[in-house]
């Protein structure tokens, strides 16, 4: 195609709120694509914006980029050292080597990362993303839906823990 998109709003859908499969389909490798598909989008309409990875809001803090260019420095020292042996990045590298390791679906292993990184987009994670208006369960209405509600405590996964 000869027009690619320029911003990631023209991968969204403005009628539906949902990504434009279509697009994504034209523009992306399909590893790429089922990776787009997975974000979860706002239902609510926000205009563009230039966001900061080292920040949960995307805004720029000189204290993150602090602790950035700290931990950056810390890892280059520990490499040059070979330190890497005894440090705690290299305890957390070890276990998530185990965990994509383990011998079952990839989906499961990703699903278990991100339930580790708090990224499994329950009501309380997109309340705080600013991508609800607030935390609670969208199936059985509990104030708070955490993972540990999703996985356990939600009437529906009872059921399903009861099969
Ligand atoms: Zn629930």
């Amino acid at each position: 195609m000869s027009n690619p998109p320029q911003t990631v709003s023209e991968l969204i859908n403005p009628v539906t709120f949902s990504w434009d499969v279509d697009m994504l389909e034209t523009y992306f490798y399909t590893m790429d694509k089922e990776a787009i598909l997975n974000i979860p989008l706002s239902s609510r309409v926000r205009d563009d914006f230039w966001a900061w990875h080292y920040e949960r809001k995307g805004v720029f803090t000189v204290r993150s980029a602090y602790k950035l260019l700290s931990s950056t420095k810390q890892q280059r020292t520990d490499w040059l050292e070979h330190n890497e042996g005894h440090s705690r990045a290299d305890a957390d590298r070890r276990s998530w080597a185990r965990l994509w390791g383990v011998a079952v679906l990839v989906k499961v292993r990703v699903f278990a990362w991100r339930l580790a990184k708090s990224s499994i987009p329950t009501g309380d994670v997109r309340k705080h993303r600013n991508m609800a208006d607030s935390a609670k369960c969208a199936i059985c209405h509990a104030a708070v839906d955490t993972w540990r509600h999703s996985l356990f405590d939600c009437r529906m996964a009872r059921c399903v823990w009861a099969l």
